[in-house]
């Protein structure tokens, strides 16, 4: 099984920014699902230096997901960590 990263399963639909993702091609999945007592500093820091974050954050927040979004962590559209 073919496991995709977090910028693949963007919408692409959904905004005009996705393809300048950070993350996008990061080999690291891992660190976008951190498990609630991992720290999430590597993707932290690839959220960064995105130029669409704040976007991100929003359809995370928009549309329910779980993971790191936008540098922050999510659960089911509620930010849990920063
Ligand atoms: S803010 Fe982070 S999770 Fe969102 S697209 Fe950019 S690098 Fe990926």
């Amino acid at each position: 099984m073919t496991v995709e990263i977090l910028a693949d399963l963007l919408p692409v639909s959904d905004s005009r920014g996705w393809h300048r993702a950070a993350c996008r091609g990061d080999p690291n999945h891992e660190a976008w699902f951190p498990y609630p007592s991992q720290d999430f500093a590597y993707a932290r820091e690839v959220c960064g230096r995105c130029p669409i974050r704040q976007d991100c954050r929003r359809f995370a927040e928009r549309t329910g997901q779980s993971g790191v979004w936008g540098g922050q962590e999510f659960d089911r559209g509620s930010m849990i960590r920063e």
